[in-house]
């Protein structure tokens, strides 16, 4: 069962629409691709694909505009799915820069006083699902 959700041009703020199952969650519409994810055309199946993490729309080209008096401004969008992996979300803001730093990671022998897995994720997650802990 599908329904349309509507979805605004960061170029122009003109309304598309496009039918979703509803069950994926939406992580953002953004004017320019996150890095790793992978977009298909509104017309191509996306939803429950494991290898499309979000559409790429052309905004007006593509027959998705509510308001027909719009005619968009031709510029393309990314609507991005949220991605998990091993049940942690993926966080696309992650700044590409970080590996184009000349400089090598070198503290992970200094002996600091956290253990070879570095510090756990943002406020840890106590619970049976800690896949550190051994039971
Ligand atoms: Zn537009």
């Amino acid at each position: 069962m599908s329904f349309p959700v509507t979805y605004y041009c960061p170029h122009c703020e003109a309304l598309v629409e496009l039918e979703r199952d509803g069950y994926l969650a939406d992580k953002a519409v953004t004017p320019f691709p996150f890095e790793g994810w992978n977009y298909v055309a509104p017309d191509d199946p996306f939803e429950d694909r494991d290898d499309v993490d979000g559409v790429v729309f052309t905004c007006g080209a593509d027959g998705l505009l509510v308001d027909n008096a719009e005619s968009g401004c031709g510029e393309r969008f990314y609507l991005s799915f949220v991605r998990f992996e091993n049940g942690i979300e993926i966080d696309p803001r992650t700044p590409t820069e970080q590996v184009e730093l000349g400089e090598r990671p070198v503290r992970s022998r200094s002996g600091g006083p956290a253990g070879p897995t570095g510090p756990r994720g943002p406020s840890g997650s106590p619970g049976p699902n800690d896949p550190g802990g051994f039971w």
